[in-house]
């Protein structure tokens, strides 16, 4: 099927504006801009809403009436699916690994305010939490539809295959598009996508998690192309990965809280320290490596994240 086939809902606002960064662009000495998937027009914005439109398709396809996902205490996602579902009319049930700040703060804040119930689990097993889901939704008795940690599936890949294309669609060319890659379908989908859509445009995934990402990108990328029955072949050649992690996930980086710094004195855009900051420092690092050519245009993807700045600690 093709990428208009796939069954998709209608729940963000596309497509999102991409503008130049003029400041950021002097001090660096490159020719950047943003593309702004943090103005995607569900909750407080994001990469997930991408998504969510081809998951929570499905998920109506099928009659769901409950919708589980999973993920950290502040886990952007997990918000944003609850958003969703709400709208939808279908009952959001988070099922959160118990780390991170589960204060009601930050996401946990904004779940309380989307009335979606939240279930911590002291676990690191992903296994386990779906085999609670399972559990849960047996004793509901009521159809229900599973989203994995990220929706960071081959279906939710196609949320940025479908990025891709409308970046084409808008017109515009970069040689470079950068960003960050936390479980993995937003990076897969934009290089499948670039590949299909964009030539001439390299992807850099820039990794936010300690995952086995060069593993992860590929295969979602093939696992994305054969739902769309495209036959390509994937190579090391379409993706560029690059470590960003810091001391962890979820754990400041000092150049990832500098670049959150830069970004809001420079520009007055907000990124956030889990995933927007760690990218666009890894960009702030390429660039003073030389990695980006004067004559070359640079895509930073801006994928969110509001919602966790509010729970971070001052001294962060
Ligand atoms: C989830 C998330 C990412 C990472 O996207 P993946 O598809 O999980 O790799 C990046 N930025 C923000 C703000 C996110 O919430």
């Amino acid at each position: 099927m093709s990428l208009t086939e796939i069954p998709r809902l209608s729940l963000g606002l596309f497509p999102t504006p991409i503008h130049r960064l003029d400041n950021i662009s002097c001090e660096l000495g490159i020719d950047l801009w943003i593309k702004r998937d943090d103005l995607t027009g569900l909750g407080l914005g994001g990469n997930k809403v991408r998504k969510l439109e081809f998951l929570l398709a499905e998920a109506k396809a099928q009659g769901a009436e409950i919708v589980f996902t999973t993920g950290g205490a502040q886990s952007n996602h997990a918000m944003l699916t609850a958003a969703a579902a709400n709208r939808l009319g279908m009952t959001p049930v988070l099922i959160l690994k118990k780390r991170g700040v589960t204060a009601c703060k930050g996401n946990q804040l904004l779940e309380k305010l989307l009335g979606a119930e939240v279930i911590f689990l002291d676990t690191d097993d992903y296994a386990e939490i779906y085999a609670e889901m399972d559990r849960i939704g047996a004793e509901r008795g009521r159809p229900y539809y599973k989203i994995p940690c990220g929706g960071s599936n081959a279906l939710g890949s196609l949320g940025y295959v479908a990025c891709a294309r409308e970046i084409a669609q808008q017109g515009m060319h970069f040689d470079h598009i950068v960003c960050a890659e936390g479980s993995g379908g937003t990076m897969a989908g934009m290089a499948l996508g670039a590949k299909l859509y964009l030539p001439g445009t390299k992807v850099h995934g820039m990794m936010v998690d300690t995952d086995p990402f060069d593993e992860i990108t590929p295969r979602l990328m093939r696992e994305a192309a054969d739902l769309l029955g495209e036959k390509v072949n994937i190579t090391t050649d379409d993706y560029a990965l690059r470590d960003q992690c810091g001391p962890g996930y979820a754990i400041p980086s000092a150049d990832g809280n500098a670049a959150v710094r830069l970004m809001a004195e420079k520009e007055g855009i907000f990124l956030d320290p889990v995933y927007t900051g760690k990218a666009f420092a890894g960009l702030i690092a390429m660039a003073r490596e030389g990695a980006f050519r004067e004559e070359e245009k640079v895509l930073f993807l801006h994928t969110g994240g509001a919602g966790g700045l509010f729970a971070i600690s001052e001294e962060d």
